[in-house]
């Protein structure tokens, strides 16, 4: 006892007691005292303590609780391995499922007794076929972010692959107006198609979602795509410079190395002045959330019409004055429907005169992200305040506007 008591701890006897009442093979007797010794081989465990309590050994098939389950996991690790040959994967994890019979059967066990340092079968059983499939492939096994998790059912001999999406970076230009980032479905149908979006179901006809997708899609072979953009430009307005940072998202892609400096061409090809890809790379999940997060500065070229005759003069004060300034802008009454009614303090970095001819105007502003640069410019009924058109004391209507340059700051990997 006392030697026993060294190895499994604590109550030994009432474990002991327990254990009796089943008949587990060696095997399901060590993986009850695994996490106490821990690196020990489980079978070396119960072999252990069964030698030193006098616990009868069943052998294998005819353990209460597995059922010989371990004799047969050469067989199920192979069973995914055929369809694993169509995928492209560095790293891989294996998932089981038992049959609902040896879980039940592991719970009535755990009731015994409080078995304080037990591994559940399930991660044994998750182990040991990793171990298998990772020999079986030639492929690391990682628990952590793997591009290739494996779920093997135990009792029915299926699987099922769950391979991590792709995730690639790069930066767009969208040259041309009239163009959403992402898809959009339609507001009446949601998708399915109606007599209002002409049975497309989206509101517009594409997006730059739609149009960088497909080259990426077919390198990859994946099934669907999600795009994340650092923030979006109006649909109306071009985005230029050195272009917006961009992760497109793959579902299960079979295909996860391929020439990215190829598939930038292909896409570069497709869209010739519409929109332009640059500085393809790989990215990862951790970095679409860093991308969502940014706050970068944004230089905009916004072009507007004065409905009266305005003061040279005066516009150049204003031009001055605006530099620099503190905005107190109450969320816009275009998007009020769907954004919550409060007032944001926002700061225009710069703002210089880049052309006037008679009542039109185009101006280069530099403003913190999140600034409403339209009603910079109108004032939106007094909501944005100061404002181009309050300071001007004139109404002011919007002819175009450019996002210039995302600038994500220097030394930054974006
Ligand atoms: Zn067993
Ligand atoms: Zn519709």
């Amino acid at each position: 006892m006392h030697q026993l008591i060294e190895l499994i701890g604590g109550d030994a006897a009432g474990a002991v007691e327990a254990l009796s009442a089943f008949s587990l093979c060696t095997r399901c007797t060590g993986r009850l005292f695994a996490r106490r010794l821990h690196g020990m081989d489980n079978a070396l465990i119960g072999s252990r303590v069964k030698e030193l309590s006098g616990l009868a050994d069943p052998g294998d098939e005819e353990c209460y609780l597995c059922h010989g389950l371990f004799k047969k996991l050469d067989d199920l690790a192979s069973i995914p391995l055929q369809e694993l040959s169509g995928w492209e994967f560095e790293t891989l994890w294996v998932g089981s499922r038992l049959e609902f019979g040896t879980r039940q059967r592991e719970e009535e066990i755990l009731a015994s007794h409080p078995f304080p340092d037990a591994e559940p079968l399930k991660v044994e059983v998750n182990r040991e076929l990793g171990k298998r499939l990772s020999v079986l492939t030639g492929r690391e096994g990682r628990m952590t972010n793997p591009d290739m998790l494996v779920i093997i059912d135990t009792a029915f001999r299926t699987f099922e692959l769950d391979p991590s999406p792709l995730f690639i970076y790069g930066r767009y230009r969208k040259l041309v107006r009239g163009i959403p980032q992402t898809r959009w479905p339609c507001r009446k149908c949601h998708g399915r198609g109606c007599s209002y979006c002409g049975n497309r179901g989206k509101m517009y006809e594409t997006s730059v979602e739609e149009l960088i997708a497909p080259p990426l899609m077919e390198a990859s072979g994946a099934t669907e795509h999600f795009f994340h953009g650092m923030g979006r430009e109006d649909i109306d307005a071009v985005m230029l410079g050195s272009g917006r940072p961009f992760i497109m998202e793959l579902s299960r892609p079979r295909r996860r190395k391929f020439g990215l400096a190829e598939v930038q061409m292909g896409i570069n090809r497709l869209n010739e002045g519409r929109v332009e890809v640059a500085d393809l790379r790989p990215s990862s999940k951790e970095e679409v959330r860093e991308l969502k997060a940014a706050a970068p500065v944004k230089k905009y070229r916004i072009t507007f019409r004065t409905l009266s005759k305005i003061n040279k003069q005066l516009l150049g004060e204003v031009v001055s004055k605006l530099s620099g300034a503190k905005l107190a802008q109450r969320t816009p009454v275009r998007v009020s429907h769907r954004r919550a009614d409060i007032v944001r303090e926002r700061t225009v970095y710069s703002c210089s005169l880049s052309s006037s001819e008679g009542n039109v105007i185009t101006l280069e502003i530099e403003a913190e992200s999140g600034t409403y640069i339209k009603e910079l410019v109108t004032g939106d009924g007094g909501r944005t305040v100061p404002s181009v058109a309050g300071l001007l004391g004139a109404e002011c209507e919007v002819v175009s506007l450019d996002v210039s340059e995302v600038n994500t700051g220097a030394g930054e990997k974006w």
